[in-house]
């Protein structure tokens, strides 16, 4: 099968985005992510999915710990800059929960422990127990056929 098909059809799939951090050797490192989901209520386990050719990869596997910051409208910049999308280099100013870098004013920072990997093709499985939330108010940034977007039309009832 054709790659662009499969990526056109994966892209129909309207996600939120997030930012997955970590710290390795007392150096915070973040990458745009949106391959993220609540996997089970008891114990509480979310999954990511990482690129192998991602400096993540490694960090994630020798640290054993992340966070799933789950960005708001207002921070696509935020989003670009993890995701390698902007040039120049910028200083990213992290807060910390529980020894965890994570993104300052995101709608969720949610820091897990390492579960259990499971390699699936080119990606690797990071299952998280998660330790902390963090929450804010606000409404999501989100990501449609390769474009960021925001909640136009949110129904409240
Ligand atoms: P780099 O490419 O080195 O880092 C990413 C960027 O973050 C760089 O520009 C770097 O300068 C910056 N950065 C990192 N840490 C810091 C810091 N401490 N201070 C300042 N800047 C810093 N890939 C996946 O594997 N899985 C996904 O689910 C996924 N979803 C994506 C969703 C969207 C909407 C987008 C746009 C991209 C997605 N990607 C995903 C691609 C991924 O974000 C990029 O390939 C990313 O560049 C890989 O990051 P890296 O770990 O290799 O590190």
């Amino acid at each position: 099968m054709d790659d662009r098909l499969f990526r056109n059809a994966m892209g129909k799939f309207a996600t939120g985005v997030t930012v997955i951090t970590t710290e390795l050797d007392g150096e915070a490192h973040g990458m745009t992510a949106n391959a993220f989901m609540s996997v089970s209520l008891n114990p509480k386990l979310v999954v990511i999915s990482i690129g192998e050719k991602a400096k993540m990869l490694d960090k994630i596997n020798e640290s054993g710990t992340f966070a799933v910051n789950i960005l708001a409208e207002e921070q696509q910049e935020v989003s670009m800059l993890f995701a390698g999308q902007i040039k120049e280099k910028r200083e990213a100013d992290f807060d910390r929960i529980q020894d965890v870098p994570v993104v300052k004013d995101a709608l969720a920072n949610i820091v897990c422990k390492v579960y259990s990997k499971q390699v699936a093709g080119d990606h690797t499985l990071f299952i998280g127990e998660v330790q902390d939330i963090i929450l804010r108010e606000g409404t999501p940034l989100t990501f449609f056929e390769g474009k960021y977007g925001k909640i136009v039309d949110r129904q409240l009832t």
